[in-house]
């Protein structure tokens, strides 16, 4: 597979690390509001991303956090945090602001067929992981304490600007958004990781530290989090390329620092959907959400087909008579699949040879026009037709688009893997059951308990017991 490496800047062989599991880190959504239909381009492309490693044989672990503090309204860490923003917007607290936007993420993922991560962490569950990181900052020498804030300190690192290849003083101009400077910085890049004090003093979360009660900074929570699922390597890490500045760069500068070696070998980066007037919104213009594109009667898969068309390394404009076109070709693709005559054996050789075909096409830095073009080789092929819906079925494994009837995720249960804490949360479970079957009361409690600490209840139901992921 060849992929282009923002890193680099060249489109390259991929090769994972020596473990043989491809370690995957995802940026997750900051659940303040719901996702527009921009930041789900950049989620449906990385899902393809993680389905076509599959698909090519590779183990994956994918992890995804959810950045439920830290983000401030500016990504150069100034302005309000977002989620305090949203929480004051609908009157409710930061915590059940997260929990909404957080299930309506997932609901238009499903909508999607974007596959769960393995591991999805909210930021807020692991505070005690970013105070080490900090703390270890700080003894190496690259963090320092500036009225009540903990800063990383840039100069410190040999090569700050490798992701971007241009000088922090080009960059910072965009990011500024007229905000006024913080000058406890000891330079222009330097971030914080730790904040005890803010202009905005009504901070809603705040834990303990070694620096005086605060909040962590946006950009250590990705670096930790992704240590703490993934190790000291990591193969590919994912966002769009706003994410480029300052957040990957902030997080290879401290990941580095504090790990003492290179990190993360690929960067993959999603480049934007814009509406006709430039730069998505969630708060100008139409607030362009999957539950809109619904209630105007479009098939969510039509828009995952109208962005595979397109690679993912071109901006995108997104304009309702461009959706009209794709979902029309969408619809009369289906059709057409639909009338297939499922009669007659499956020539697996054929399906073989398409597979190369498709692994060939989408694998050349991940070309999904060319994967669309492949169904309509399959479509177009002298084969029966049990033969071409199985061709369909084995590369909707990537695509995703539901072309042979149900979700795709019914097509083949590899891409319905359950979550590791799923599959965690059920074998406590059935452990819990064996327990009180033999009386063992306090191991029984003790499971439910400590899966209460990490925000798991246990229901029990006449059929057996549930749960539920505060
Ligand atoms: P956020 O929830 O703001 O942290 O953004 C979630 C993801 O969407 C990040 O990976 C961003 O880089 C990405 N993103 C933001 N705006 C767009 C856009 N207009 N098109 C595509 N991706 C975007
Ligand atoms: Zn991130």
């Amino acid at each position: 597979m060849k992929i282009y490496n923002t890193l680099t800047r060249s489109v390259e062989d991929f090769k994972e690390n020596e473990s043989g599991k491809v370690k995957m880190y995802t940026c997750g959504p900051t659940v303040y509001h719901f996702a527009h239909i921009g930041n789900l381009r950049t989620y449906m492309m990385e899902d393809v991303l993680e389905k076509f490693l599959r698909y090519s044989g590779y183990d994956v672990k994918r992890v995804m956090n959810i950045t439920d503090v830290g983000h401030l309204t500016s990504d150069a860490d100034e302005g309000e945090d977002k989620m305090l923003k949203g929480a004051k917007r609908e009157n409710k607290t930061v915590l059940e602001i997260a929990e909404f936007y957080k299930k309506a993420f997932f609901e238009d993922c499903r909508k999607l067929n974007i596959k769960t991560p393995d591991v999805i962490e909210p930021a807020t569950h692991c505070i005690p992981e970013f105070i080490k990181t900090i703390e270890g900052l700080i003894e190496k020498g690259y963090a320092y304490f500036a009225d009540g804030n903990v800063y990383f300190d840039t100069s410190k690192v040999a090569d700050y600007n490798a992701l971007t290849g241009h000088s922090s003083d080009e960059l910072m101009v965009g990011v500024r958004d007229d905000v006024s400077e913080d000058t406890n910085k000891r330079n222009k890049s330097d971030f914080v990781l730790w904040f005890t004090k803010s202009k905005f003093e009504d901070q809603e979360l705040k834990w303990d530290s070694p620096w005086g009660y605060g909040y962590p900074g946006w950009h250590i929570e990705c670096s930790c989090i992704s240590m703490k699922h993934c190790g000291e390597y990591l193969d590919i890490h994912c966002g769009g390329v706003d994410n480029i500045f300052p957040h990957h760069t902030n997080e290879i500068a401290q990941s580095e620092a504090y790990l003492g070696h290179k990190w993360c070998n690929y960067w993959f980066h999603v480049h934007h959907l814009n509406d006709e007037s430039g730069k998505m919104s969630k708060s100008k213009g139409e607030f362009l959400t999957v539950s809109l594109l619904e209630s105007k009667g479009y098939d969510p898969i039509a828009y995952r087909f109208f962005c595979l068309q397109s690679h993912y390394r071109k901006p995108l404009t997104f304009s309702y008579p461009a959706l009209d076109q794709a979902s029309a070709t969408f619809t009369k693709l289906k059709k057409k699949i639909a009338a297939i005559d499922p009669s007659g054996d499956v020539d697996e050789v054929f399906v073989g040879a398409n597979r190369e075909k498709f692994i060939a096409a989408v694998g050349n830095d991940m070309n999904t026009a060319l994967g669309i073009t492949n169904i309509y080789d399959i479509l177009k092929a002298d084969v029966n037709g049990a033969t071409k819906l199985a061709c369909l079925k084995d590369i909707d494994r990537v695509l995703s688009l539901d072309l042979v009837k149900g979700k795709a995720e019914e097509v083949d249960p590899e891409f319905t893997q359950k979550s590791e804490l799923e599959l965690e949360i059920e074998a406590l479970i059935a452990e819990r059951a064996e327990a009180k079957k033999n009386k063992n009361y306090q191991r029984a409690d003790e499971i439910r308990n400590s899966l209460k600490e990490r925000g798991i209840t246990l229901i029990d139901i006449a059929k057996g017991t549930e749960y539920k992921i505060d």
